[in-house]
C-alpha cells in the first residue's frame, strides 16, 4: 500500500503515514520511501493500552518486517487520548509467577528484536507514553516527541517497577542518576524536560512528523549521547555508594516494609547494573515475584477504584458555565480547575481583594499543572471576576464556597431566587452543614445538593456529591459529569454529619488530641500513624487542616451524631483562641516557620494501643456510614478515603483492611479498647453485616 494517509481524529488532524485496513490492534503499511508505519489503535478503547495481544500482534509485524526489511519502521498511535498508558495491568491478575515471568520474557524478546532491527526505528510520541508504552519507546532508535508528550514509569505506584526492560533501557539511554530518580517516583517527564534529559531526540509540531521521520531514516537527527558520570556507574563500588542514598531517600518517602518495589528495583541496578543480561533475567524474576505482592495486589486494587470512579464520572453533564460564589481558599482552586478543563467561569466575592488574589493562584495553578503558554492564557481568559454576579443568570452550574456559616448561606440562598436560569444546579460546598438544611433555602430542592470539595482542590481528586433527600436523580448523575469533566474523581453520598470522609476523618485528629492529654508526644502519635502507612499523622493534619476549621467540624459531628466521639480538648480551643491555627498562621501544635514538620519518633515507649486508637476509630466510622447507607459499598468508601486521604494505599482502603485483618479480630480489638478507654471506641452494629 502507498501513499500518505490523513486520519482525522476529534478535530485534531493527525498524519498517520499510510495504514492499512484495521488488522487487530495495529493497523499498517508501507509508504513510498518503503517505511514500515505501525499505528496503534487498540480494539474499543480511547486509550491505548499494552495488552497479551498487542505485544503477541506486534511480534507478528515484526517477524514480517524481518523478512522483508523495511527502509525504516515508524512506530505510533491513532489514539487522540495519547500513545500508551501502560501495561493491561487485567492481564496479570489471575496470573502466577511463573506464568507472569513467561509472558514478561515473551514480551521482552520482541523488544530486544526491535532493538536488533537492520532498520532505523522511530516512535513518534504524542500525549502520554506510560509504562509499557515507554518499554516500547525506549527499544527504539529514535524517540520524536509532538508538544504535549510525556513519558514515565508509573510502576512503582502499582506496587511494581518497570518490567520490560526499562530497568537497563532507560539509565542506558539518560544515565543511571536520572533514569533512577523517574523509575523510583513515577514522576513523568513532559516534553521540555524529557527532551533535556535526552529520552527525546526531537520535539516536532505534528505537521512536520513526515519531515522528521525522512531526517531520522537519513540520520540527520543527533542522539542523545549519556554524559561520563554514566560510565563511572560500571564500577560496583560507585554504585554501592550511589544505593546508599537512593535507599535512604526512597525509605523516607516509601518504607521497604510496605513499598518494596523501590527498594527491590534499587538492589536490582546495584547487582546488574553493569550486566544487561543479567539485569533483563533478574528484572523478569523481580517483576514476576512484586506482582504477587500484598502491596501491589492492593494497589492494583486501587487503581480500579480509581477507574470505578471515572466511570461514575462518566456521561453529559450538561454545564457549560458556572458561577463560583465566594474567592476564598476553595472557590479559588475550583474556579480554576474548572476554568482548566474548558469550563466558562464567573467568580464573586463580596471582597474585592479576594477576586484579585485568585486570579493570581488561578494562574500559579495552570503552571503547577504544566499548562502551555496559550492554554494558560485560553483558561485564564475563560475564568472571570464578577463581583456583581451578573454571572449568575448564565451560570448552568452555580457553586457556592462561602464562609461556613448557615444563616450566611441561607440569606445567599434566599438572595439567588428568580436570578438562576430555571435548569440551573446549586450546590454548596459546605462540610459540615446539613445539605437537607440548607435545601430549604435553596430556590430549587431538588436541583440543590452538595459538592463537597477537598483542600486544596487542585491536587485532592475525590469530591463527594451529596444527595439530600430532595435531590434528584438526575441532578446528582449531572453533578457526578460535572467532577468526571474537570478531571474529579465523584463518589455519591447521602447527607451525613461529616459525609463520609470527615466522618471517618475527625475521630482520627481527636484522639490525637486526647493522646497528647494523655502526654504522649505528638512526634509520637503523628510517627505512629505513619509507620501504619498514613500520608501525614493525625496531628500534622489538624494543622494542615487549619485548627479553626477542624475545631468546627469537630463540633457539628459531635452535636449531630448519635454516636460517641473523642472529647474536644481544651488545648484545641484554646490554641483556636489564641490565633495559632496551624500551617495557614505559621503555628498550631508544630512550628510551621521553617516549613512542614516530619516527626520520625522512637515508639519504644509508646502506648501499646496507640496505632489501633488512631486507626480502628476510622474504621469504625466507615461500618457506621455504610450502615447508614451514607456511602453504597465498601469499595466506594474505600475509594473516598485513599483519594481524599491517601489513607494508606497499599493497604487497598480501610474496608478491605478490616477484611484483610479480620472483622473479628477489628470488633474484639474495639471492645479491648472500649473497656479501656470508654464508649467512643464501642464496635459499630453495622461490623456484623461485615464479619
Ligand atoms: P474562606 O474563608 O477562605 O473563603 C470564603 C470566601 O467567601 C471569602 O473570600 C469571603 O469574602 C467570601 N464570602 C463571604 N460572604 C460572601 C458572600 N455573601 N458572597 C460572596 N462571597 C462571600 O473559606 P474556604 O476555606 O474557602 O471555605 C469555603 C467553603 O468551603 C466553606 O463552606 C467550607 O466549609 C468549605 N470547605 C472548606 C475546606 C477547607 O479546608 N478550607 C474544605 C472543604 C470545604
Amino acid at each position: 500500500m502507498t501513499g500518505h494517509v490523513l486520519k482525522y481524529l476529534g478535530e485534531t488532524k493527525l498524519e498517520l503515514g499510510p495504514v492499512g485496513d484495521a488488522d487487530g490492534n495495529w493497523r499498517t503499511g508501507r509508504d513510498d520511501a518503503d517505511v514500515l508505519w505501525l499505528v496503534l489503535d487498540k480494539q474499543n478503547t480511547n486509550m491505548n493500552t499494552i495488552s497479551k495481544d498487542v505485544i503477541r500482534e506486534l511480534d507478528q509485524h515484526i517477524i514480517a518486517a524481518e523478512k522483508n526489511l523495511p527502509t525504516a519502521i515508524v512506530i505510533r498511535s491513532a489514539k487522540k487520548a495519547g500513545f500508551a498508558a501502560g501495561a493491561d495491568i487485567s492481564d496479570f491478575e489471575a496470573m502466577t509467577e511463573d506464568g507472569a515471568a513467561d509472558l514478561l520474557q515473551q514480551a521482552h524478546d520482541v523488544l530486544d528484536r526491535i532493538e536488533a532491527l537492520n532498520c532505523p526505528t522511530i516512535c513518534i510520541v504524542h500525549g502520554a507514553a506510560l509504562g509499557a508504552g515507554f518499554e516500547i519507546a525506549l527499544a527504539c532508535d529514535y524517540r520524536i516527541a509532538i508538544p504535549g508528550a510525556s513519558f514515565g514509569f508509573p510502576e512503582v505506584q502499582l506496587g511494581l517497577h518497570p518490567g520490560l526492560g526499562g530497568t537497563f533501557r532507560l539509565p542506558a539511554l539518560i544515565g543511571p542518576t536520572d533514569a533512577m530518580t523517574m523509575m523510583l517516583t513515577g514522576k513523568t517527564a513532559h516534553t521540555k524536560r524529557a527532551k533535556s534529559q535526552g529520552i527525546v531526540d526531537a520535539v516536532v509540531e505534528e505537521r512536520h512528523i513526515a519531515a522528521a521521520v525522512t531526517a531520522a531514516v537519513e540520520g540527520k537527527i543527533d542522539k542523545h549521547e549519556p554524559g561520563v558520570t554514566s560510565r563511572a556507574f560500571g564500577f560496583d563500588q560507585a554504585r554501592s555508594l550511589a544505593a546508599r542514598k537512593m535507599r535512604s531517600e526512597t525509605e523516607k518517602k516509601a518504607p521497604k516494609q510496605h513499598y518494596p518495589a523501590p527498594h527491590a528495583l534499587i538492589d536490582l541496578w546495584v547487582e546488574h547494573g553493569d550486566n544487561r543480561d543479567a539485569m533483563q533475567k533478574a528484572e523478569i524474576q523481580s517483576f514476576a515475584r512484586l506482582l504477587r505482592s500484598d502491596t501491589s495486589k492492593n494497589l492494583r486494587r486501587v487503581f480500579f477504584l480509581r477507574q470505578n470512579l471515572k466511570d461514575e464520572g462518566r456521561g453529559d453533564d450538561g454545564v457549560s458555565h458556572v458561577h463560583v460564589i465566594g474567592a476564598g481558599a476553595m472557590g479559588t482552586e475550583i474556579a480554576a480547575i474548572a476554568a482548566i478543563k474548558g469550563k466558562i467561569v464567573t467568580l464573586g466575592d463580596i471582597e474585592t481583594e479576594a477576586l484579585g488574589r485568585a486570579i493570581g493562584t488561578a494562574a500559579k495553578i495552570c503552571e503547577d499543572k504544566h499548562l502551555s503558554d496559550i492554554e494558560m492564557r485560553d483558561a485564564l481568559d475563560r475564568l472571570m471576576p464578577d463581583p456583581r454576579g451578573y454571572g449568575l443568570a448564565q451560570a448552568d452550574l452555580v457553586i457556592e464556597a462561602a464562609t461556613e456559616r448557615e444563616d450566611l448561606k441561607e440569606k445567599i440562598f434566599k438572595g439567588l431566587k428568580g436570578k438562576l436560569k430555571k435548569s440551573a444546579i446549586l450546590v454548596s460546598n459546605t462540610s459540615s452543614l446539613s445539605v437537607d438544611d440548607l435545601a430549604t433555602s435553596a430556590p430549587s430542592k431538588t436541583r440543590f445538593a452538595g459538592l463537597h470539595f477537598f483542600n486544596p482542590v487542585s491536587r485532592i481528586d475525590l469530591v463527594e456529591v451529596v444527595k439530600g433527600d430532595a435531590t434528584s436523580a438526575e441532578t446528582a448523575a449531572s453533578l457526578a459529569a460535572f467532577c468526571g469533566a474537570i478531571g474529579k474523581l465523584p463518589v455519591t453520598v447521602a447527607d451525613y454529619p461529616g459525609f463520609v470522609v470527615n466522618r471517618a476523618l475527625v475521630p482520627y485528629m481527636l484522639e490525637a488530641m486526647v493522646l497528647m492529654d494523655e502526654g504522649v508526644s505528638k512526634e509520637v502519635i503523628d510517627t505512629a500513624a505513619l509507620r501504619f502507612g498514613m500520608p501525614m499523622g493525625p496531628v500534622t493534619l489538624a494543622d494542615q487542616v487549619g485548627l479553626d476549621v477542624g475545631l468546627h467540624v469537630a463540633q457539628s459531628l459531635s452535636e449531630n451524631l448519635k454516636t460517641s466521639m473523642p472529647p474536644i480538648s481544651d488545648d484545641l480551643r484554646e490554641r483556636v483562641d489564641a490565633g495559632d491555627l496551624g500551617k495557614k498562621s505559621g503555628k498550631g501544635f508544630y512550628d510551621w516557620s521553617d516549613g512542614t514538620p516530619h516527626p520520625d519518633a522512637d515508639l519504644d515507649e509508646a502506648p501499646d494501643d496507640l496505632t489501633d486508637r488512631l486507626i480502628l476509630p476510622m474504621l469504625n466510622a466507615c461500618a457506621e456510614v455504610l450502615r447508614e447507607g451514607v456511602a453504597q459499598s465498601p469499595d466506594q468508601i474505600d475509594a473516598a478515603m485513599i483519594f481524599a486521604t491517601g489513607w494508606a494505599p497499599f493497604r487497598g482502603g480501610p474496608m478491605h483492611y478490616a477484611k484483610q485483618r479480620g472483622v473479628d479480630d477489628v470488633i474484639a480489638r474495639l471492645r479491648e479498647l472500649q473497656e479501656a478507654h470508654g464508649p467512643r471506641f464501642t464496635a459499630d452494629d453495622g461490623w456484623s453485616g461485615l464479619a
